[in-house]
């Protein structure tokens, strides 16, 4: 029998009369029915958020990053269940689940947690004579948390982790797609004894409960990480009640290869930065750009190594890509490759869906390399969210950069050369949020991850998501006692 998940709300999980479905996309089969919430249950969702605010502010650092650092013990301790859940949802590898996604959420939240702890800003001084000012860092409120399905897991604690150790309390809409761990996460909170109302998970359609959550007057802020499309939408709709916004949107990362690169470094890591998580990470890399001295020399590397990506069932331990999100996703993807092809492009691999009849009731794609296509085709500049490589030649350092930077995104990019004075020189012209040198996709905790141009605006991980989640308050004192003050000017 299919399990059914219900909302998390003020303390109680609320089921509805209403549900989802959460399918498997490596199968195709129904794991989960979920409680399709409306306005009713946001509202009471946000009202809850609202009423725990104050103590849950009030209990300080301390002792929010007690209750944080349990809720992360139980999670570890739930570790392999939590892993095979996301897996399960995901069609993403089992190996990749248990080795990243979950380590990795339970690493950011226990960063926070000791993070929240060292508060920097300005010391206390007097900057005109007679009066003291201190800055106080405070959180927003009730925060609307909204995340995607390409790593629910992680999102969810890039985006609980800052906020609620930052002494915000929040109400999270996961993707429709993905619930299921954002549920699971609720459970151990729960249990960690995060008191009633301080994280609260509605589950429902974005049209309907992310806008509510957008709309809302109570909610002072709005995270989302998601489409570019959806984030242009948030940013009109939260202008009515002037929202402050936390925005990680799409990408269409660069990966710039010199003729000096190490060779079989530069494959590997392509291999690696374009196939990860089946090429549904916005840091993919989806671009690379070859100095035409070694441009052939890469391509066929590239093309052997693409041919040996282990496509497979993601509960496989040898599985190295598993699918795609949903079977809808995976059209979407080879309507791009299509679209290429009839306009000229080379497929060198891939460019369709395996034929092993073990793979056929998934959402599955092969990885694919494309050459011969132009800088300005929809395949180059539009961010198609699938296993999909393409590689262009380049001849001049100034040229790689013009190209790197010809697109609306902004968020990652790599640069692969043994000369540090030429990879200093390009990583600062790059205009993207992260640029790697000799090596993509590696994220730590430590440091920021966010984006320049329509990638958005924001920060995940490190002290700047703690910012983001934060606003500045200016207290100046009078330490002189007189009525009338010195630059009075009116006696
Ligand atoms: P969306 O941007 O639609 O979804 C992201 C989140 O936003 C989900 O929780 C979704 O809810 C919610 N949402 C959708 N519409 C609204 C709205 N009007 N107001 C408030 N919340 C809303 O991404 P998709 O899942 O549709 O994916 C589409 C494309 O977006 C992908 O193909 C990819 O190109 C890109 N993408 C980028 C990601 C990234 O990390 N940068 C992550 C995911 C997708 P619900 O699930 O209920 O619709």
């Amino acid at each position: 029998m299919t399990k059914t998940y219900a909302s998390y709300i003020n303390g109680e999980f609320v089921d509805t009369a209403k549900h989802f479905a959460v399918i498997n996309p490596a199968t195709g089969e129904v794991i989960a029915e979920v409680a399709e919430c409306g306005e009713a249950e946001l509202n009471a969702a946000v009202a809850a958020a609202k009423q725990a605010y104050p103590a849950w502010h009030a209990l300080g650092p301390v002792g929010r990053a007690e209750l944080l650092l349990k809720w992360a013990d139980i999670m570890a301790a739930r570790a392999a269940e939590i892993a095979e859940l996301e897996t399960a949802q995901t069609g993403k590898p089992i190996v990749m689940t248990e080795s990243m996604d979950v380590p990795f959420s339970i690493d950011n939240i226990r960063f926070f947690a000791g993070a929240a702890r060292v508060v920097p800003g300005l010391a206390s001084a007097e900057y005109t004579p007679g009066h003291l000012s201190s800055i106080r860092r405070e959180p927003m409120g009730v925060v609307g948390l909204i995340s995607p399905w390409n790593y629910p897991l992680n999102m969810a604690a890039w985006k609980l982790g800052p906020s609620l150790a930052a002494g915000n309390t929040v109400v999270m809409k996961p993707a429709s797609l993905t619930p299921l761990t954002t549920i699971e996460m609720a459970r151990a909170a729960a249990e960690a004894g995060i008191p009633a109302g301080v994280l609260n998970v509605v589950t429902g359609p974005g049209r309907v409960v992310g806008e509510a959550l957008v709309n809302h007057p109570d909610v002072r802020m709005i995270s989302l990480t998601g489409d570019t499309a959806t984030g242009k939408r948030i940013m009109a709709q939260a202008a009515g009640t002037v929202k402050k916004l936390h925005l990680e949107l799409g990408g269409k990362a660069p990966f710039v290869v010199f003729a000096d690169a190490d060779m079989d470094a530069a494959v590997q890591g392509a291999a690696v930065g374009a196939f990860v998580n089946s090429g549904q990470d916005c840091t993919a890399a989806t671009r690379v750009y070859v100095e035409r001295a070694v441009y052939e020399e890469f391509l066929d590397r590239m093309t052997t190594r693409t041919a040996r990506v282990k496509v497979g069932l993601p509960m496989d331990r040898d599985t190295e890509m598993g699918s795609l999100i949903s079977v809808e996703h995976r059209d979407r993807v080879a309507g791009f490759v299509e679209r290429a092809r009839q306009a000229g492009a080379t497929v060198l691999v891939g460019g369709s869906a395996p034929a092993d009849p073990e793979l056929a009731g998934g959402a599955y794609y092969l990885p694919t390399l494309i050459a011969g296509v132009a800088q300005d085709s929809e395949i180059v500049q539009q961010e198609v969210f699938g296993p999909v490589l393409v590689v262009l030649p380049f001849d001049t350092e100034d040229e790689a950069v013009a190209l790197a930077n010809d697109v609306v995104y902004g968020l990652a990019s790599s640069v692969w050369t043994r000369d540090v004075f030429k990879a200093n020189r390009v990583s600062g012209q790059i205009e993207a949020g992260t640029v790697w040198i000799n090596d993509h996709i590696t994220i730590v905790s430590e440091m920021p991850h966010g984006g320049y141009k329509q990638s958005g605006f924001g920060k995940d991980m490190s002290a700047y998501a703690l910012e983001d989640f934060t606003q500045i308050k200016h207290v100046m004192a009078d330490v002189t006692g007189k009525v009338v003050k010195d630059w009075h000017f009116i006696k």
